[in-house]
């Protein structure tokens, strides 16, 4: 996609410090973090929500993807014990503004709700 800002990160058009890579997901630090640890998991192939994900084995293997990688990044910067949300936002009521997938990873610190209607 090529105005996808995500995408343009994959392809290293906007240079981006990988904390993860794999075949099928990248994981790098949010750019305007909320708490110490912030980490978006995004797939390679753009996507745009969790609704676009493909119903078959491959969309399967992303999302499980994106959930283990979520969870050894946790592990790697020490916030399993204490614990750390996982947030995926869908589509305008769900407040997603990059529309390519991305598993935001968000710890180090006690974290309020955020699920109140608006
Ligand atoms: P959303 O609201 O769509 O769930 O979250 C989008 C996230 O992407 C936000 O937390 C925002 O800070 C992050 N973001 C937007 N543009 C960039 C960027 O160019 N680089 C990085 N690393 N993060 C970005
Ligand atoms: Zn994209």
């Amino acid at each position: 996609m090529e105005n996808c800002i995500f995408c343009k990160i994959i392809k290293k058009e906007i240079p981006s410090k990988f904390l993860y890579e794999d075949d099928l997901v990248v994981a790098f630090a949010d750019v305007n973090p909320i708490a110490p640890v912030h980490i978006l998991i995004i797939p390679k192939e753009h996507i745009e929500s969790i609704t676009h994900l493909p119903k078959n084995e491959k969309g399967a293997r992303i999302a499980g993807r994106l959930i283990s990688v979520a969870r050894d990044l946790a592990e790697e910067n020490k916030l399993a014990a204490d614990g750390y949300k996982l947030l995926f936002r869908v589509g305008r009521d769900g407040g997603q503004e990059v529309p390519h997938i991305h598993l935001h990873l968000i710890g180090g610190t006690k974290l309020c709700e955020d699920i109140h209607p608006c």
